[in-house]
């Protein structure tokens, strides 16, 4: 599996940083900075990294639509991340209505 780089969404481009787990000290596979415009990535099983760039990018979306009650329901975050995934792994039909 090949990470991004970065994420677009609205004009706003946030990078994409691949960290260990020895790194810091934080116990989250993810996290998303709007004020540096990064998302850190913990390196672990590619179909976790993945589920876990899909939360983070549930996290951008709730937050430049201003949802921010609902960005704070972390299951309903999870949800939201492992439907997308799963849909975008199992429907290679509909990665291709991107493809131009
Ligand atoms: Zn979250």
């Amino acid at each position: 599996m090949k990470l991004p780089k970065k994420i677009r969404l609205g004009g706003k481009t946030f990078g994409i940083i691949l960290w260990n787990r020895d790194d810091e000290a934080e116990s989250n596979s993810g996290s998303i900075s709007h004020g540096n415009q990064t998302i850190k990535i913990l390196k672990t099983h590619p179909d976790q990294m993945r589920d876990t760039l899909w939360h983070e990018a549930v996290h951008m979306v709730l937050t430049a639509a201003g949802l921010m009650e609902a960005n704070k329901n972390e299951a309903m975050v999870a949800i939201l991340a492992h439907g997308i995934d799963d849909i975008l792994a199992n429907n290679p039909d509909i990665r291709g209505m991107y493809e131009k």
